[in-house]
């Protein structure tokens, strides 16, 4: 459910509410009995308006851009337990206003309990989503570490099976996935955000992990075969002495892809790859070419694998606050000075995190990505540099983070979340 179909639903729901009202609704003359009336209509009854308020709590934290749509989500919750409870609650107009019933009292406090149990829920649930989503999804640095975890234990072991188990993970079959079959490995590499396992005399399988997907290494693989259609499990593949890997895709939004072809620049992903910025030959002048009548920001270039190859939203937004340098800043204002800031901290941020990455087996990779990054998924923390609070800019389906006052003068930046949200 996405926050776009909420706030349709709670539109329709209001129109419809109107509508009734208007063909239904008591003699609109005195303004109480109105109220009550909708009041009524909203909520049905008043032991509806916990149930009522909690669904709404977490329909929001279901939606995609949710820590955005949280300040909706209690906004609509408070308006709708402040329009409707009162009239409901008391049984006509006050004789005495400076008199609450008891039990008015008790629903009303039930009702903001409840208000303040979803919203910090949702707050919650989008807490870990957000961590789980943006933290973990494997760039340069993480691939770079699991192909050299893979190598270590593929190369010159031979492939004895590999089973697609999701149907939607093989995107080739010319050659077929079981060309791959008996032949030995001959090393295992990354283009950008790609792993290349090649094999001798055999086809290449290229792997591409997207969001959610990852790399399960067994030393023995279970004898009984994978179910299909059960679990996160995508693809198995199995050496001749038992051991092998699964990879794995967390989560409904199949990304990951295997593509098993005759070289690694048949898949278009990887023959669309800018250079490596890890590469020796990827000196300060080559990066302020690629710079050169750039007319985007600096995240956009960036993230941009035909640009550059293996950073995504995490790395550009710890290279930005290393260079101290705005996400929204476009890349041709750049001065020479500035070109070479970039440049230093592009590579030193992606040498250190290759530095921690390696060595680590596949199961630890995710978490130490985590503690490693300085602003990227921290919204609300302070900066490590400055101490500042860290904040954040959301779109449709990603958020990037920075700090003001090490990237943008102490200036937020503009976030149109709330806006999005009452379209
Ligand atoms: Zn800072």
């Amino acid at each position: 459910m996405t926050v776009r179909m909420f706030t349709g639903a709670c539109g329709l729901a209001l129109m419809g509410a109107g509508a009734w009202f208007l063909l239904y609704g008591p003699d609109a003359q005195d303004p109480w009995e109105v109220a009550k009336w909708l009041g009524g209509f909203l909520l049905v009854h008043d032991g509806l308006v916990v149930p009522l308020t909690l669904a709404a709590g977490f329909a929001v934290s279901r939606a995609r851009a949710a820590r955005g749509a949280l300040r909706g989500a209690f906004l609509v919750a408070a308006a709708l337990t402040a329009v409707a409870l009162p009239p409901l609650l008391r049984p006509g107009p006050p004789a005495n206003p400076s008199v609450l019933p008891l039990d008015y009292v008790r629903n009303w406090a039930l009702c903001v309990g409840a208000t303040v149990v979803a919203g910090l829920s949702a707050a919650l649930a989008c807490r870990a989503r957000g961590l789980r989503q943006t933290g973990a999804m494997p760039e340069l640095p993480e691939v770079e570490a699991l192909a050299g975890f893979l190598a270590e234990r593929l190369t010159g072991r031979t492939v004895e099976r590999v089973l697609p188990v999701a149907v939607s993970v093989l995107k080739t079959y010319d050659p077929p996935l079981g060309a791959v079959e008996g032949h030995r490995v001959s090393g295992v590499t990354r283009h950008g955000k790609f792993l290349d396992l090649a094999t001798e005399g055999g086809p290449h399988l290229v792997v591409h992990l997207a969001r959610a997907g990852w790399v399960r290494w067994h030393d023995r693989l279970p004898d009984t075969p994978p179910r299909p259609g059960k679990g996160p499990l995508a693809l198995r593949l199995r050496l001749t002495d038992g051991a092998g890997f699964d990879l794995t895709e967390a989560g409904t939004r199949k990304r990951l892809a295997v593509h098993c072809v005759r070289e690694a620049a048949d898949v278009p992903g990887v023959a669309r790859l800018g250079p490596d910025p890890l590469a020796p030959g990827f000196t300060l002048d080559a990066f302020a070419a690629l710079l050169r009548g750039e007319r985007r920001q600096l995240k956009g270039v960036l993230r941009d694998q035909s640009v550059l190859a293996g950073i995504g939203n995490a790395y550009s937004d710890e290279i930005l606050h290393a260079a101290r340098m705005s996400p929204f800043k476009p890349a041709a204002n750049l001065t020479e000075e500035e070109t070479a800031a970039l440049y230093e901290a592009l590579r030193t941020t992606l040498d250190d995190a290759v530095e921690r990455a390696r060595g680590h087996a596949a199961a630890d990779l995710k978490a130490e990505k985590k503690t490693g990054l300085r602003v990227h998924g921290r919204t609300g923390e302070p900066c490590p540099v400055c101490g500042d609070t860290i904040r954040e800019v959301s779109f449709a389906d990603s958020s990037l983070q920075y700090c003001p006052t090490c990237q943008t003068g102490g200036k937020p930046l503009a976030d149109r979340r709330l806006s999005r949200l009452l379209k």
